[in-house]
């Protein structure tokens, strides 16, 4: 393939990327946004392999590493639940990371990259900046798994003095950057690029470890962003404009994302990523206060719940991670179906930061084909609830927790809730008295008007179900 024809797919592939990111913000039009995704990496992979940068000889090993790297990928995209995907893509932008390091390292040592005066200098910024952020989105993306996969606990480790700590370890990099610059050969800098990247590793897992769960949704965001700038700093070491253009649009969507998430959240970015929020972060609730059990938590069966449904006129279901868990989607849609047959209003109540990664909830419901017209977002139906019969909470905890707003000890004050206390009744289906992610006690469990429904969800929706249709 000719120069001009590859870099015509790049520019062809570009765009479709660019048509991808514009579908995928709207449920209806993302089956099209992921099509245009798919085809334009089809495009971009082709181009680059078939493309004039590649020897024959070069061509044996690419496809060694396209069938390995496609074999496990494939194997993983099939064997990985629902609930396991947002470990998957913290391990992918951990991927990213490593790449970026790898693709570094290689292009320090090429030695038919020669290079001389401005354009070796801006050569070796790239190596040096593009290992810098691929070390933190690997070490940090692997953290974040642990933490999203429960391997590694929810409190925050807040080590003595560890802003002093990012700064020192900030200053370390900038003296060996210097250092590495001012190298004249391969070896001198290869000693402060080593010293680097183990700084930026350990920076990575500092960083990850310091934010508590509450916090993760915006770490999971914005590692997602850091794998993209490490994406397009390696384009900039392979001179290659696809990569740089992709990883910018990763990059900041990535960025736009945290951003949202943070306001979603009520949380301050720069305090976000300074840490300390979340399990733990905050006071713990003291004797008599707001987050204080409250009351007795009283338990109610399937079929007075579908009683209640029945008897209702309007209905808001609030769904959250026990939801995905159990898979209750399918009959959560069944129930839908049979109330509004019935002439009840059914809406669903979206929290922003239900579940495990951005959109969880959307994803489950559209797979059950629930109508996307009564899916509504946070802030559209907040002010319902005191209108509402029944608020039906399947498998959420932390985004329906008064304390956020009543206790300002809590380590999740602050973030806007889904006010299902409100309605007239509320019934929260879930397994026991545990506590969700952020491992807060949740005050609405003990609230006069609220019922627990325990069970798996899927099991207590449809006994639901059935007594709703008997
Ligand atoms: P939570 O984690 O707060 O609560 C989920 C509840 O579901 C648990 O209390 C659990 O209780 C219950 N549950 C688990 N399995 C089942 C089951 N099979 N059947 C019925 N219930 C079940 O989830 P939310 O969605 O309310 O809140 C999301 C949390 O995750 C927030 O803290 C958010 O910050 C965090 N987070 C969100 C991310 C995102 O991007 N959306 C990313 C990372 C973290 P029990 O064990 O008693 O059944």
């Amino acid at each position: 393939m000719s120069q001009s024809l590859a870099t015509v797919a790049y520019l062809g592939a570009a765009i479709l990327f660019i048509l991808s990111l514009g579908g995928l913000s709207n449920p209806e039009t993302s089956r099209r946004g992921n099509l245009f995704g798919m085809v334009g990496m089809a495009i971009a992979v082709l181009a680059t392999v078939f493309g004039p940068r590649v020897s024959a000889s070069g061509m044996a090993w690419i496809v060694g590493a396209l069938v390995i790297g496609g074999g496990i990928g494939l194997y993983a995209a099939r064997v990985v639940k629902m609930t396991q995907m947002p470990e998957l893509v913290a391990l992918m932008h951990s991927l990213v990371g490593l790449a970026a390091c790898l693709v570094g390292f290689a292009s320090y040592v090429d030695t038919s990259i020669q290079l001389e005066g401005a354009e070796k200098l801006i050569h070796e910024v790239e190596i040096y900046v593009g290992i810098l952020i691929g070390a933190v989105t690997f070490s940090g993306s692997l953290i974040a798994f642990g933490k999203l996969n429960g391997k590694i606990g929810g409190k925050p480790l807040l080590l003595p003095a560890r802003h002093w700590l990012n700064l020192v370890l900030l200053l370390v990099v900038i003296w060996f950057g210097r250092e590495f610059l001012r190298a004249e050969t391969v070896e001198q800098g290869m000693l402060p690029l080593v010293v680097m990247t183990v700084v930026a590793l350990l920076f990575g897992i500092h960083m990850v470890m310091a934010i508590g769960g509450a916090d993760m949704p915006v770490v999971v965001s914005m590692l997602n962003s850091y794998s993209g700038w490490a994406a397009a700093a390696t384009g900039f070491m392979l001179s290659n404009d696809l990569l740089i253009v992709t990883g910018a649009l990763v990059g900041s969507s990535g960025a736009i994302l945290s951003y949202i998430m943070c306001n979603a959240m009520n949380r301050n970015f720069i305090s976000v990523i300074a840490g300390g929020f979340g399990s733990g972060g905050g006071a713990p609730a003291k004797k008599g206060d707001a987050a204080e059990p409250q009351g007795e938590a009283v338990p109610v069966s399937a079929t007075e719940t579908a009683e209640l449904l029945r008897e209702a006129k309007s209905v808001i279901i609030v769904p959250g991670y026990g939801m995905a868990v159990a898979q209750a989607q399918h009959t959560v849609n069944e129930i839908v179906k049979t109330l509004r047959d019935k002439g009840v209003q059914v809406r669903f109540a979206i929290h922003p930061v239900a579940g495990r990664m951005p959109g969880h909830m959307n994803v489950l419901l559209a797979e059950a084909k629930v109508p996307y017209d009564i899916v509504m977002e946070m802030d559209e139906i907040n002010e319902d609830f005191p209108e509402a019969d029944v608020a039906m909470v399947i498998g959420a905890n932390d985004i329906v927790n008064p304390a956020a707003q009543d206790d300002p000890t809590s380590p999740i004050a602050g973030m806007p809730v889904l006010e299902v206390w409100k309605a007239k009744h509320s019934i929260v289906m879930k397994r026991s008295m545990a506590s969700g992610y952020a491992g807060v006690d949740n005050p609405l469990f003990y609230k006069e008007n609220n019922r627990m429904l325990f069970g798996d969800a899927k099991k207590m929706l449809d006994e639901v179900l059935s007594a709703l249709k008997g």
